[in-house]
């Protein structure tokens, strides 16, 4: 890999080379690789001016505009430290990021811009706020189109060089938030190799996995794009948008997600790849709009960042006849570790897949004082130029979940003799009934294979005696109907007795779900006590 990049800069000046193709596509605004280059140069100087100098943090915190990769660019290629900040978040939580990460300027559009100033005094690092497409006059901070324009009008902006920086592999790059799931986002400190491995590593996988199957390697098939999640999250940035630079992909974002815009957008705009996590696939799958689009040049749909239903994998190929994807990854491992894809997918549907080339993992006892024989459920680790340095302004998080070079994944999951890796579930979500281990994902994929089931979450209802017993909330198809009993006596003819929810709650929507469409268990235990107490099923 010594003429692969191995920094952001690198990554950048490989897009400049990509000179008039299309960069980014969003609603009607297009920018070529050129242009998007201009801007980021721009924009870089004037960072500079304003102080950000290497180690500085930058932070971004605004929707998948195309100022996105313009802002991100500028700050790494100059060795500042990009924070891309979760849009979703309210102004408390935003001021939290903020100040945790003692970013000095930020970047963001008007909506974030309207949360965040409230609580600006909180943010006492915070310097300089450059707003995107400000439509209302600001106090205490600038519009980011006094710098570089507004995106279309980058191409008019006078070719430069970036500022001369020299960055090495190592040197800190991002900090990413963790989605917080299981407890408040942690920072993860991430490098300028973290960054360049994704990309080159999914390549060499997919490549991998053909030579193991005695097949030609695939020529890799994303030309354009379509980004449906967001790039404040690894599996966007490190794995979309670094990829798509390297090859000179287009990317199209969305203002929104939307189904029957993307169909439209897919149609039009003739996407090869899109994906994300597994929710958007089913909407894809099950929206009845569909059959009104040409959706014909979709050729690969790849997911991963939660669990997904093994059947998810043969509706892919059945419905759009385009390769379906899964990979497993967290923020701490910057995306990608584990890769999944064609006939091994199909003939393991319920594995993320073997490790990409340049990873290691193994499964190790719970005190992670062993490594477990094949086959056994353990606690994940993962190795390789992927793992991220640490987390941000935390020693003792830092501490417990990075060794030597390891990092511990907080999953439990087993790997089979030829390698492959299946997720049982967090460590934190597993139910222990009587001293019984019950893992989620066994008793979820049960309840997806009913053809009524298209949404399930297991969940532990706590319990005296026992600890804590299995429950459900599923939520079923459109016009299909299935009782509490139908289910139990489903769950039942196939899992011991123990592992059968005692209770199964159904829901009107689909589950609730975080931006980065993981379930959110916390929020449906609160549901369950509601629906339990008032006596409703
Ligand atoms: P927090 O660490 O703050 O609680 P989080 O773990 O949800 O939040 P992320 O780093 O976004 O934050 O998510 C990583 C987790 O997502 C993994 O630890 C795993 O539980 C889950 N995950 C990722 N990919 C897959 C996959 N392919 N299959 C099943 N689960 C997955
Ligand atoms: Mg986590």
């Amino acid at each position: 890999w010594k003429n692969a990049p191995s920094s952001l800069r690198e990554i950048a000046l490989a897009g400049r080379s990509h000179g008039d193709r299309l960069f980014t596509i969003y609603e009607d605004e297009r920018v070529t690789y050129d242009a998007w280059f201009r801007a980021v140069a721009r924009l870089a100087v004037e960072f500079q001016a304003r102080g950000i100098a290497k180690g500085d943090r930058v932070a971004i915190a605004m929707r998948n505009l195309p100022e996105w990769p313009v802002a991100f660019f500028a700050a790494t290629t100059i060795g500042a430290i990009c924070v891309p900040l979760n849009a979703w978040w309210t102004g408390p939580e935003l001021a939290y990021g903020l100040a945790n990460s003692g970013t000095r300027l930020l970047v963001c559009d008007e909506e974030r811009w309207d949360r965040i100033a409230e609580h600006k005094a909180d943010i006492p690092s915070l310097e300089t706020v450059f707003v995107a497409r400000a439509a209302g006059s600001l106090e205490g901070a600038e519009t980011l189109e006094s710098v570089i324009g507004t995106p279309p009008e980058y191409a008019g902006l006078p070719d430069a060089e970036l500022p001369d920086v020299s960055i090495a592999p190592d040197d800190e790059a991002t900090i990413f938030y963790t989605s917080g799931t299981t407890g408040k986002p942690k920072g993860a400190l991430g490098t300028h190799r973290n960054l360049c491995t994704n990309p080159l590593s999914s390549a060499y996988g997919a490549a991998t996995a053909a030579l193991r199957r005695g097949e030609v390697p695939p020529a890799p098939v994303q030309k354009v794009g379509l980004t449906v999640i967001p790039l404040f999250h690894v599996t966007a940035c490190s794995a979309g948008l670094m990829g798509s630079i390297l090859a000179g992909n287009t990317m199209i974002f969305m203002y929104r997600w939307d189904p029957v815009e993307a169909f439209g957008i897919i149609e039009r705009e003739k996407v090869n790849s899109t994906g994300g996590v597994p929710t958007i696939a089913w909407q894809l799958i099950e929206h009845p709009e569909r059959k009104n689009y040409d959706l014909s040049s979709l050729e690969a749909i790849a997911y991963g960042g939660a669990p997904s239903a093994p059947e998810l994998v043969r509706k892919i190929r059945e419905v759009f006849g385009a390769l379906p994807g899964n990979g497993w990854g967290m923020t701490e491992t910057m995306a990608t570790v584990t890769s999944h894809s064609s006939e091994d997918y199909l003939n393991r549907p319920d594995s993320c897949g073997p490790p990409v080339p340049v990873a290691d993992i193994r499964i190790m006892s719970e005190d992670g004082s062993r490594e477990l024989p094949t086959g056994e459920i353990g606690e994940l680790w993962a190795r390789g130029p992927m793992v991220v340095k640490g987390y941000w302004n935390n020693p003792d998080a830092t501490a417990e979940t990075f060794i030597d070079g390891w990092v511990r994944t907080g999953d439990l999951a087993r790997v089979d003799e030829e390698g492959f890796c299946y997720i049982a579930d967090r460590a934190k979500d597993m139910i222990i009934r009587g001293g019984e281990n019950i893992y989620s994902s066994e008793v979820e994929n049960v309840l997806y294979d009913h053809p009524a089931v298209t949404d399930a979450a297991l969940i532990g209802l706590p319990h005296q005696q026992l600890g804590e017993e299995p429950a459900a909330v599923v939520h079923l198809a459109p016009g299909m109907t299935a009782t509490e009993e139908e289910l139990q006596a489903f769950v039942a003819a196939r899992l011991a007795k123990f592992k059968v929810p005692v209770k199964i709650v159904f829901v009107e929507d689909t589950l609730p779900r975080n931006a980065n469409g993981k379930i959110l268990k916390k929020d449906l235990s609160s549901l369950f006590a509601r629906e339990t107490e008032s006596g409703a099923t």
